[in-house]
């Protein structure tokens, strides 16, 4: 079997709904992407799932949910306005920019080479910030320059106090955020894996200076089986350390941010962001431990990992093994012809799941078909009403990954199904 490569995911997530290009029917924009019905589906999954391990179901974990655009001084304090740049070179001829580490891979700044799409003179390399700017009220101008956030982490940051004196927290304790932020990338690609306007779900985990090399590992260790949880392969994922100098293609990091984030605010913003630590009865800046991962690189993980072909009965089979609670569809609901007879049963039964779970009801074109399109959209189950339906008050419930077919009763089909979909 041949291994499907970025192509089939963009081919499939186009075809079946997950992903379209943003605003394609003029041409889309480099680096922004639309989620269609399956795909806001799927994604919401990814979130809540997220949402419910790292905040709900833990005690030493709060949320909350920041504003993209911040005060000005938060992007001087937390270094993205001096450093957040990369180095750049414009071909001279057709304008075109390109990262200079894209064309020089052996950095030589003083032989930037030729335009690789058009062969023209490039200019000397200099640094691009990667912030998008924009202004707030009706002037433009250096005043009223702000930024688009390029991480929600520092929403945190600046929340530390409001949040540690309204909930009383001790450490060690969480702040987690699940929201957009934005990257002027130069070199967008890779579907959704690199864009320009992404989600992001960060938790910023304090702790005492001292006890956070044990935090990190417990973190490294903690996000792991979040993801085989997820029913992500063991052999898909990596865990290394990862160099300040390369791109970020990781599809989650954890970073010890030392003290430095709430240092640089108490500098910038004038004010004591510290801890009151009891046992010590010192003021104590906590240091930072961060899982933080981007949820549309997780949706293509997940639809890569998920991704199946197969062979049945001399056809291919196309199907994403979706671990059920990520599935954007949990149950179809298939009348196995269009016969008329076969409409009220279907509908009773209809009725009956989509208060439940997740439904799709489809008619169209052969029963076969129809289960392959479910296959291909990670469907789990399809319930299936025949002509026997209107004999015995049964239906078949069929399986995506086994495709096996079990017959059962309308009144018991809820409990049957709920007991295999849990959540
Ligand atoms: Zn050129």
């Amino acid at each position: 079997m041949t291994q499907p490569n970025m192509d089939t995911f963009v081919s499939l997530c186009k075809r079946r709904g997950f992903v379209f290009q943003s605003s394609e029917i003029y041409g889309g924009i480099g680096g922004f992407w639309d989620y269609g019905p399956l795909g806001v589906e799927l994604k919401n999954n990814i979130k809540r799932n997220w949402w419910r391990a790292m905040v709900q179901l833990r005690d030493d974990v709060v949320g909350i949910e920041t504003s993209i655009v911040m005060n000005p001084r938060v992007w001087e304090a937390s270094g993205h306005i001096q450093t957040f740049a990369d180095p750049m070179v414009d071909c001279k001829s057709c304008k075109h920019r390109f990262r200079t580490d894209d064309l020089l891979p052996v950095a030589d700044a003083s032989a930037p080479g030729r335009c690789p799409d058009c062969g023209g003179e490039l200019t000397e390399s200099r640094m691009f910030n990667l912030m998008f700017k924009t202004f707030v009220g009706p002037v433009e101008g250096d005043a009223s320059t702000v930024y688009l956030r390029p991480e929600t982490a520092q929403g945190m940051f600046v929340n530390f106090e409001n949040v540690l004196t309204t909930t009383r927290r001790k450490l060690p304790f969480g702040i987690a955020q699940i929201g957009r932020s934005f990257r002027n990338e130069i070199t967008p690609g890779n579907f959704i894996f690199r864009d320009r306007e992404f989600e992001q779900m960060e938790m910023e985990f304090f702790v005492m200076p001292g006890t956070d090399e044990e935090w990190h590992d417990r973190w490294i260790e903690d996000r792991f089986n979040w993801w085989t949880g997820l029913g992500v392969r063991k052999d898909t994922l990596r865990i290394r350390e990862h160099t300040k100098e390369e791109l970020s293609h990781y599809v989650e990091g954890i970073a010890n941010r030392t003290d430095f984030d709430l240092k640089q605010h108490e500098q910038f913003a004038g004010r004591t962001l510290r801890y009151f630590d009891e046992a010590s009865n010192q003021q104590i800046v906590p240091y930072v431990i961060e899982p933080a991962m981007g949820v549309d690189r997780c949706f293509l993980t997940v639809l890569i990992d998920a991704y199946a072909e197969e062979e049945v009965r001399g056809e291919k089979r196309v199907l994403l093994r979706l671990p059920h609670e990520l599935a954007p569809i949990k149950v179809a609901v298939l009348p196995l012809s269009r016969n008329e007879q076969l409409v009220p049963p279907a509908r009773r039964v209809l009725d009956l799941v989509r208060p439940q779970f997740m439904t799709q009801y489809d008619d169209a074109q052969s029963i076969g078909r129809r289960y392959r399109r479910q296959d291909e959209i990670g469907t789990p189950f399809g319930v299936t009403i025949d002509f026997e339906t209107l004999e015995d008050e049964a239906v078949t419930i069929r399986e995506r990954d086994s495709m096996e077919q079990t017959r059962v009763p309308i009144t018991k089909l809820v409990p049957v199904l709920r007991e295999r979909l849990p959540g």
